[in-house]
């Protein structure tokens, strides 16, 4: 389960509608405690996929190590990834779980329709390694 702030799941959601026609993309940064993640900060990448950014996303691995090391001062992990789907639905592709390496984390997917956040979805990224990874839908709480 994801557990999220209202703010915090208003501002990922309110990226996609910034980005519109291009796919926006974040990291989720806070605390793991067993099958519950709670966020506590959301930060906003740039999406470096200049070939395809409206179906496609990439986040820069120094800004990354970046976000990963804010975090670590504030006591906070790296939980999970954002991203949107402009006119697409808010389920993963093919192409989500083949660029998905955060394995225990949660990729959340915001579908935006015609440049309003419609649905917004969370997958955990479960398995043992690359070769058996697979999403499984999971729950998220606004709190
Ligand atoms: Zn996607």
């Amino acid at each position: 389960m994801l557990k999220i702030g209202r703010k915090n799941y208003e501002a990922l959601r309110e990226h996609g509608e910034e980005t519109y026609l291009h796919e926006c993309c974040g990291v989720l940064l806070g605390q793991m405690d067993g099958e519950v993640r709670s966020v506590s900060w959301v930060a906003r990448c740039g999406n470096t996929r200049i070939d395809s950014p409206q179906n496609r996303y990439h986040i820069d691995p120094r800004e990354l190590i970046r976000i990963q090391r804010e975090g670590r001062e504030r006591g906070e992990d790296i939980i999970g990834f954002y991203h949107s789907h402009p006119d697409h639905p808010a389920r993963w592709s093919p192409t989500d779980l083949a660029e998905a390496h955060w394995i225990g984390c949660s990729y959340v997917i915001t579908s935006v329709e015609k440049g309003k956040a419609a649905t917004t979805n969370s997958f955990e990224l479960t398995g043992g390694d690359e070769n058996d990874k697979k999403f499984v839908d999971e729950k998220i709480e606004v709190v």
